[in-house]
């Protein structure tokens, strides 16, 4: 099938089984193209949440449907390349995170989304990057377990300074591969350009930015300033989404290597391939499921 095909037919199934294409900031452009909504883990998750349809076609990785799936047990989730996983994710797991709370039992536990709905239920609280600061402040404990990606937590733990912060050593190793000497190339190739970069690159690559925060953050960042040069610190799929949005401006890849090999894994063949079969199903089991939402409650009722 051409891709023009492949469109009007997820178009076809989507009418044919109420269902909504989600898709995250960093997918493929086609899968942009075609989504209903396209947005960061936070804004996935409302949407999932309070959408009537029934079938939703999750564009992302597995945590991420699986956080649709922990919200709304009584829905289809789909995500239709199965083995796209997030190796942060994959980075922490329930039993440690136990581990943890008997080292630091004064410790209240904040794992970012990007996490198994198994390390969820083991959490207090979870948070986005965007939501992070603010689902930190609001906690009454001085001290926080912060999992899985130490490079987000360190900047948070930078930002509150109050706070005693156990750091995870986990990264995504996407963002983490990005180095100084990058960022310094990048100025230099465009010394009137404005820098934005994601907290879950290393803290001494943060610290070079004109601007760290969230795909959502550094969208609405762009919007915000006068500069019609911007270097992006953050995986290359969101350049799509801020070209079509300000066409007037131009931007640049802070380095080539911004590439999440998990998030390219969804083309237009495996969307129509889901909606004809309506599977693969992602389902968490009782009782982590309740377990694990409330930790997401807890964030949702913050932001
Ligand atoms: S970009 Fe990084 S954190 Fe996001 S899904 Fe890919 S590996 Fe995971």
């Amino acid at each position: 099938m051409s891709q023009l095909e492949l469109k009007s037919e997820i178009q076809r199934l989507k009418e044919e089984n109420n269902a909504l294409i989600l898709a995250h900031t960093y997918q493929n452009d086609e899968v942009q193209d075609i989504a209903d909504y396209i947005g960061d883990s936070l804004e996935l998750s409302r949407l999932a949440a309070n959408t009537p349809h029934q079938v939703l076609v999750f564009c992302g990785v597995h945590f991420m449907a699986e956080s649709a799936a922990i919200l709304s047990p009584e829905k289809t989730v789909l995500l239709p390349a199965p083995d796209a996983g997030c190796p942060m994710a994959d980075m922490a797991d329930a039993e440690t995170v136990r581990e943890w709370r008997v080292k630091y039992p004064q410790a209240t536990v904040v794992s970012y989304v990007n996490t198994s709905a198994a390390v969820k239920a083991e959490s207090d609280i979870c948070c986005t990057s965007s939501n992070a600061l603010r689902v930190v402040r609001s906690l009454d404990a001085e001290e926080i377990i912060f999992l899985p990606d130490k490079n987000l937590g360190s900047y948070i733990a930078s930002q509150v300074p109050e706070k005693r912060f156990h750091l995870w050593p986990g990264f995504c190793r996407t963002h983490h591969r990005v180095t100084v000497e990058d960022v310094e190339k990048a100025k230099n190739a465009y010394p009137e350009a404005k820098v934005l970069i994601h907290p879950e690159c290393q803290p001494a690559v943060s610290a070079r930015a004109d601007f760290v925060g969230s795909t959502k953050q550094i969208v609405e960042q762009v919007g915000k300033l006068e500069a019609s040069i911007f270097i992006i610190g953050t995986e290359m799929g969101i350049i799509h989404g801020l070209k079509k949005r300000y066409p007037q401006k131009k931007f640049y890849l802070l380095t080539p290597g911004l590439v999440c090999p998990n998030m390219k894994k969804i083309t237009l063949r495996e969307i129509a391939a889901s909606l004809q079969h309506l599977e693969p199903v992602i389902s968490v089991a009782e009782p982590i499921r309740t377990q694990a939402r409330l930790a997401l409650e807890r964030m949702l009722a913050l932001s």
